[in-house]
């Protein structure tokens, strides 16, 4: 469990990167449902991921987002799917992977992320051909 502070921290750091006062409100409500479940939600240096961490009895839930993103939007796209990630709930190992193969899991990761997206249809609805480019691109052959 992260601090408020630390919570709005990881807020105002998406809010930054995405550089677009209308899509804050989005923002906020993303980051304030993932870290309900989510250890730590944060934009770092490394491949856009979600990664469970095993500890005694559960799983511990990390989210990084990758800073080399060029389409600043793409920043909330990749958090509305690894937050499909973190909260699958499709059963997980003791090595806190899930027991489905990696195209089903990528599918239903994007599945959650056309949800999300589809909540916005004011503030996101004129970047759908962007939003799911983006999707295709990031599923690549797993997509066929
Ligand atoms: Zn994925």
């Amino acid at each position: 469990m992260q601090t408020p502070e630390t919570i709005k921290s990881r807020i105002q750091q998406f809010q930054k990167a995405v550089q677009d006062p209308k899509l804050n409100l989005i923002i906020e409500k993303l980051l304030t449902e993932a870290f309900e479940k989510a250890f730590d939600v944060q934009i770092a240096d490394k491949p856009s991921q979600h990664k469970p961490v095993p500890i005694s009895g559960g799983c511990v839930h990390f989210i990084f987002i990758s800073s080399a993103l060029e389409n600043k939007r793409a920043f909330i796209y990749d958090l509305m799917h690894e937050m499909g990630h973190l909260f699958d709930e499709v059963p997980r190992d003791v090595d806190c992977r899930t027991t489905s193969t990696l195209k089903e899991s990528e599918l239903r990761a994007w599945d959650f992320a056309d949800k999300k997206f589809a909540l916005y249809p004011n503030e996101l609805g004129k970047y759908e051909k962007e939003y799911f480019e983006h999707r295709k691109k990031m599923l690549g052959p797993l997509g066929q």
